[in-house]
């Protein structure tokens, strides 16, 4: 048996290591067994998925080396890897299930299940499908189909009994049926969940192992279930310990920066990072701590992953990436890192045209724009003001600014703009006033090159943890404020 093994991001946001994290552990497995590791694109949320995420993915995945057999941009001989691409294969799969009982259309408004859920809930019950539709004689749910009522295919689940999950790290996992809902497979516009996607696609593809984090621990059985519906093997299932903060919760962004871009632009080198996110979960047979991608697909053995919950900690990373620098690199490759870093064409192309007309002299440069080059800024925090408001009303409008920015895009200068105008007007000052911190925390100064357009240079991720220690400098968000301002931002729109 070739083995094959995938990653399969839905590319509804920055590529994340945790991402970056479960793609090396498929990547090494495959190649160590001389088999194959895909990419396939899981775009099934058509409102949250954008191509621009799924750009950076890739790119994301490219530079840290994690190179795929078969995938959308270069093709294979299962394809399309897009799901988005691949609706009317789910369509016919779907129609399988139904003809052979396995799967019921469901007429239930949302208001009703809206109805249902809050009964449950109030009555301490978990919240699921009740099965209503179940009951529809098969002839009356395809008339009502037919004459074009809204309607979705849910799976059929035992309400009785327990199902089994074969996990290879974690041995025999118990789950009971009742727990599992009747999990909606075709939504009401005729394209898939992620369950039937995901279980069509590692079927044709000829996935055998899937190594994913353990937050889909839950969805298993129903996975399970279709399989056995289908009639197809199973592929081995291996769910890999989910990466966390220093606090041991989930790692996220609110409290560790968690893109691929940020670690690239704040000059972590590659092999250094993908070198840390093997020593998440898993070690060397000699324990030591720095090895190479190469090194790692000859010693890759799952039965090394440890299922204690790995802390993905920037300072030691920080402390394995100087090890690189220092041992790794000759002082030309040292150059030509720092050119492929920020020394190159692009970004520079980028910065000039704000710093070209401000400037007397080249040495200008390095006052004015050095903070292009660098990681985090320093900065006064009694340059931290806004006109007209007070320091929780300063609070607030940062706080504002750095949700805004999450959700901005493209991250471009003129949505950047529109965003930051409206949170002026938002908080009832002027919007010069209410740039002025968020200058002051992005480039250390309260006055410097054009802020949008520097935004956009910088970056999101850049911006977001710039922005971060400012927030945490005039005192971090309670978590009373945070309840009180989401709702006050959210108000708005
Ligand atoms: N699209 C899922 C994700 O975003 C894939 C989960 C899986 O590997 O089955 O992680």
């Amino acid at each position: 048996m070739t083995v094959r093994t995938r990653i399969a991001p839905s590319p509804t946001g920055d590529p994340h290591v945790g991402t970056a994290y479960v793609a090396l552990f498929n990547y090494c497995f495959a190649r160590q067994h001389g088999g194959q590791f895909l990419l396939r694109i899981e775009d099934t949320d058509q409102v949250r998925s954008t191509r621009e995420s799924e750009d950076a993915i890739l790119k994301s995945l490219k530079w840290l080396g994690l190179t795929w057999d078969e995938g959308p941009d270069i093709g294979g001989p299962h394809g399309p890897y897009r799901q988005s691409e691949r609706s009317a294969i789910y369509r016919e799969h779907c129609d399988l299930l139904l003809e052979r009982g396995h799967a019921f259309r469901c007429f239930c408004t949302p208001q009703r299940l809206d109805e249902l859920r809050k009964v449950q809930q109030s009555g301490g019950q978990t919240a699921g499908y009740d099965g209503l539709c179940r009951g529809l004689s098969v002839a009356e749910a395809q008339s009502r189909a037919l004459e074009g009522e809204s309607h979705v295919v849910r799976m059929v689940v035992p309400r009785t009994g327990t199902c089994t999950i074969n996990d290879r790290l974690r041995g025999t996992i118990e789950i009971d049926w009742v727990q599992v809902d009747m999990q909606v497979l075709l939504k009401s516009d005729g394209l898939p969940t992620y369950h039937l996607a995901n279980v069509v696609d590692d079927h044709l593809m000829g996935i055998t192992h899937v190594l994913r984090g353990e937050e889909w621990i839950s969805s298993a059985p129903k996975h399970v279930l279709l399989y056995s519906y289908f009639g197809w093997e199973m592929p081995e299932l291996c769910h890999l310990p989910l990466l966390r903060n220093p606090d041991k919760s989930k790692l996220s962004k609110r409290k560790n920066p968690t893109s691929i871009v940020y670690y690239e632009r704040m000059g972590y080198l590659a092999e250094a990072l993908l070198n840390y996110l093997g020593m998440m979960a898993w070690s060397m047979p000699d324990e030591r701590e720095k090895f190479s991608l190469d090194e790692m697909v000859k010693a890759f053995d799952l039965s090394r992953v440890s299922l204690g919950g790995p802390v993905f900690d920037q300072a030691k990373l920080s402390w394995l990436n100087a090890r690189y620098l220092r041992e790794n690199l000759t002082p030309e490759q040292f150059v030509e890192r720092v050119r492929t870093w920020a020394l190159n064409t692009e970004y520079l192309g980028a910065v000039v045209p704000l710093v070209q007309s401000r400037i007397e002299r080249l040495s200008d440069l390095g006052g004015l724009a050095g903070f292009f080059l660098q990681g985090t800024v320093e900065f006064r925090v009694e340059d931290l003001v806004i006109k007209g408001l007070d320091q929780e009303g300063l609070r607030r409008a940062l706080q504002f600014t750095a949700w805004r920015l999450d959700e901005v895009t493209p991250f471009k200068s003129e949505p950047l703009g529109l965003a930051l105008r409206q949170l002026a007007e938002l908080c009832g000052v002027k919007a010069k006033d209410f740039l002025r911190p968020i200058f002051v925390a992005l480039t250390g100064k309260p006055v410097s090159t054009p802020l949008f357009e520097t935004m956009t240079v910088l970056g999101r991720d850049l911006c977001r943890a710039r922005l971060r220690l400012a927030i945490e400098a005039l005192g971090p968000m309670t978590a009373k404020e945070e309840k009180k301002w989401r709702k006050e931002l959210d108000g708005v729109g």
